[in-house]
């Protein structure tokens, strides 16, 4: 895998490239983190994107880091509830119909999401700031979760040992599994809230949100060229702490960079870890 820098100042990130998968991050923080953005990135291979997440910090970020306007997203994945990862899909939604469609001939906003979550995220976070943007007074309609995105739906893999979504957008191979990430009670995955973590193309994993889960880690670590890894720095809670990540075997650890932390990581021993994900790179796999 190779690392290369971006230069908005030269030029915005391109979302097509030559048919290698990529990864960029747009932010690497934590929900609370100030000296980077939230945990949402971009996956990119072809003529292909997907946004996965768009948090409170979406839109700064996406324009900071990589040179990209709202609309220029046409594909986003949503892998849990919490604000730093779906906060501003609502101002992608608003963007896109309102701005995109009407006025730059972009197409309608695509969603990779399966029926479950769905529901969960129009009804619980999407509905309240979408519905009511017009009204046909005709029949009193409000508008619905399919007036803002056009659905891309990943089919049902498999249940146990975790249950598995999978997808191939045009040549991305996505396979979607649920984490364990809340609540802090939440044992495993059965019991915790829909949240999902990735891989991506049988080769790069992508925790999402999750405490440390060696069931998780089992099924994908060894078969995974490089892992990103959700961190905190304390015991408890709902992330992967990094006392039990320490506790990985070195063939893990060496192949896993860290994401989704606090502003604290300067003052974290990861000696054995590949490193600290970094935003506005490019990791291009060979
Ligand atoms: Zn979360």
């Amino acid at each position: 895998m190779k690392i290369e820098k971006i230069n908005v100042t030269k030029e915005p990130l391109s979302l097509t490239n030559d048919g290698k998968l990529e990864l960029v991050f747009l932010g690497v923080g934590s929900a609370f983190a100030h000296k980077h953005y939230q945990t949402n990135l971009l996956i990119v291979k072809g003529d292909r994107h997907i946004l996965v997440d768009f948090g409170s910090t979406g839109p700064r970020a996406l324009k900071g880091v990589a040179g990209l306007d709202c609309n220029d997203i046409e594909v986003i994945l949503p892998t849990h509830s919490h604000n730093d990862h779906v906060g501003s899909i609502e101002t992608l939604a608003l963007m896109n119909r309102y701005v995109g469609q009407r006025f730059m001939n972009k197409p309608k906003l695509k969603m990779i999401i399966n029926e479950d979550y769905q529901r969960v995220l129009w009804t619980h976070t999407l509905q309240g700031g979408l519905e009511w943007n017009e009204k046909d007074l005709n029949t009193s309609q409000k508008l619905s979760f399919s007036d803002f995105f056009d659905v891309i739906r990943p089919s049902w893999k498999t249940f146990q040992p975790r249950e598995v979504y999978e997808l191939d957008y045009s040549n991305i191979h996505l396979e979607l599994f649920r984490t364990n990430h809340i609540p802090e009670q939440s044992d495993n995955w059965e019991a915790s809230f829909i949240s999902y973590g990735l891989f991506v193309d049988d080769r790069l994993f992508i925790s999402g949100d999750t405490k440390y889960d060696p069931e998780l880690l089992d099924m994908y670590a060894d078969k995974s060229e490089v892992m990103f890894h959700d961190v905190q720095f304390f015991p408890g809670a709902v992330h992967a702490p990094l006392s039990d990540l320490k506790t990985m075997p070195d063939k893990w650890k060496k192949k896993t960079y860290l994401m989704h932390y606090a502003d604290n990581y300067e003052d974290q021993d990861i000696k054995g870890f590949s490193d600290w994900a970094q935003e506005g790179v490019r990791y291009v796999f060979e």
